[in-house]
């Protein structure tokens, strides 16, 4: 592979209740909702996007939430944790605001020599901020955070896995380097993309496999610019023997999906078209969008759907 894949394009979870997951997001954490669309293979559940002003890849963060699941047990052959970027300096604020929400699990630590707090989502998804010197991705500051404390997208995510090496090939195939080990992760690091660049591997040979439910990564996305560099991506994949889908249309990026080898399924995204080809920029995540395959379920869907009630 030549150098295609640019980083983190999104996270996809499982949660409960839309509109616990919509609050925590958007005025928990202060990301813009970019999209209010449904799970195209199961059009009577939301699929709800949130990210930064765009939903640039990177920076996107995606749940399904599925009104009866139970929640999911964490294991292994699973992301452990999703990691986003603040600014230097910012950590104080975030303790604070995480502690006066009642949001559960919010622990200080340090890895890589970076600060981090670590929280759960409502889900008891796992989470973390970690203080980025000089990360120049631009945050949206158009919701409850301000700039000098907002989320920049992405630095990535962890997997845990009972046995790493077939996914640490997988990831130097896709153009990570091993930049680090501490405390027993390995941390995975790509040089050039899209700020999102991190993956850490946590090897547990003797947890359980994770059982996939609400609180849980369903999978996965990496960016890549386009059309051609996803074909190109998916004919390596395919030639170094991994099982991979044929290109599926997701309106707002192209979509390949495989099942790595330990267990965590990994998605190849598009850049293009982007959250902005079905709504202006200005009101993105405010209407709700289906796909042409599922438009004539419209009205059904509306009185169906729980109405999700923004903060103003
Ligand atoms: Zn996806």
């Amino acid at each position: 592979m030549t150098g295609q894949i640019r980083g983190l394009h999104h996270v996809t979870s499982m949660s409960r209740d839309a509109n616990a997951n919509n609050h925590f997001f958007t005025a928990t954490l202060g990301l813009r909702r970019v999209k209010k669309t449904v799970n195209f293979d199961e059009p009577s559940v939301y699929h709800l996007y949130y990210g930064d002003e765009a939903g640039s890849p990177g920076s996107v963060m995606t749940y399904f939430p599925f009104p009866h699941i139970i929640r999911g047990r964490p294991g292994t052959g699973e992301v452990g944790e999703t990691m986003f970027s603040v600014p230097e300096g910012s950590l104080k604020f975030w303790q604070d605001r995480l502690v006066a929400q009642g949001v559960e699990g919010v622990a200080a630590d340090e890895r890589f020599g970076e600060k981090r707090l670590r929280f759960k989502a409502v889900d008891g998804d796992m989470f973390a901020l970690a203080e980025i010197e000089n990360d120049p991705r631009a945050p949206w500051t158009g919701g409850t955070v301000a700039g000098d404390e907002a989320i920049r997208g992405f630095q990535g995510a962890s997997l845990r896995l009972r046995d790493s090496g077939a996914t640490e090939e997988l990831l130097k195939f896709m153009g990570y380097h091993h930049a680090d080990t501490n405390k027993g992760i390995k941390r995975f690091a790509l040089a050039g993309g899209n700020g999102a660049d991190v993956i850490d591997i946590e090897t547990l040979p003797n947890m359980p496999r994770g059982e996939l439910g609400a609180g849980s990564v369903h999978h996965i996305a990496f960016a890549v610019d386009n059309r051609a560099d996803q074909l190109a991506v998916r004919q390596a994949l395919v030639d170094a023997g991994h099982n991979v889908t044929p290109v599926i249309d997701r309106d707002y990026f192209y979509a390949i999906y495989f099942r790595t080898p330990g267990g965590v399924l990994f998605e190849i995204a598009t850049n293009e078209p982007g959250f902005d080809r079905d709504e202006d920029s200005a009101h993105l995540g405010e209407a709700l969008k289906l796909p042409s395959q599922h438009e004539h379920l419209r009205s059904w869907l509306q009185s169906h759907l729980p109405e999700i009630k923004d903060v103003a």
